[in-house]
């Protein structure tokens, strides 16, 4: 191979790397769609859009919103919660602190974990593939992503994820 030749060769390989690069660090736009019923009180959320609306098992129509998201963004924050957590789990103080804890606290705990999984699942289906999370230089809040904090052990909740920003209780004068 030429010298020349060989040099486009290695410029077409690192164009091809920067692409893949930028693609893995390009949003993925999503949606997540929260459920509530009106006569059970009930909340929930889900990644299937129906457009027509929906009815609760007790019969009654349910009050949807629809809040666009960044998948990328979600599941790199939940990620992180959950290597938060098993973090918690495994480190030596945290469980002489959990030995300690009632019962509930741990409880507590794992279902924040199961939260964080059930959240990364629907997050895969919605996007219909593997996603790659932000690199670990990535700051969510300098990305411009608001979130609450649940301290111990530190969870960031992101506003997609807080249902009350999202459905509008009518009932309740504005
Ligand atoms: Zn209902």
């Amino acid at each position: 191979m030429s010298e020349e030749k060989s040099a486009k060769v290695i410029n077409l390989a690192e164009y091809r790397a920067k692409r893949e690069q930028e693609a893995a660090q390009a949003p993925i736009p999503g949606w997540l769609v929260w459920l509530s019923c009106p006569q059970c009180g009930t909340v929930e959320y889900t990644e299937v859009r129906l457009p027509e609306g929906r009815y609760h098992k007790c019969g009654t129509l349910v009050d949807e919103a629809e809040v666009p998201i960044d998948i990328r963004a979600e599941i790199t924050i939940s990620r992180r919660n959950l290597q938060l957590l098993q973090e918690v789990f495994e480190s030596g103080t945290a469980s002489k602190l959990l030995g300690r804890l009632l019962r509930s606290a741990r409880d507590n705990l794992e279902q924040l974990q199961q939260s964080e999984e059930t959240y990364q699942n629907k997050l895969l289906l919605m996007a219909g593939q593997d996603v790659e999370s932000y690199p670990e230089e990535w700051d969510p809040a300098e990305a411009g992503l608001r979130f609450e904090v649940i301290q111990p052990p530190g969870l960031k909740i992101t506003e997609a994820r807080q249902p009350q920003l999202h459905l509008d209780n009518s009932n309740e004068p504005a």
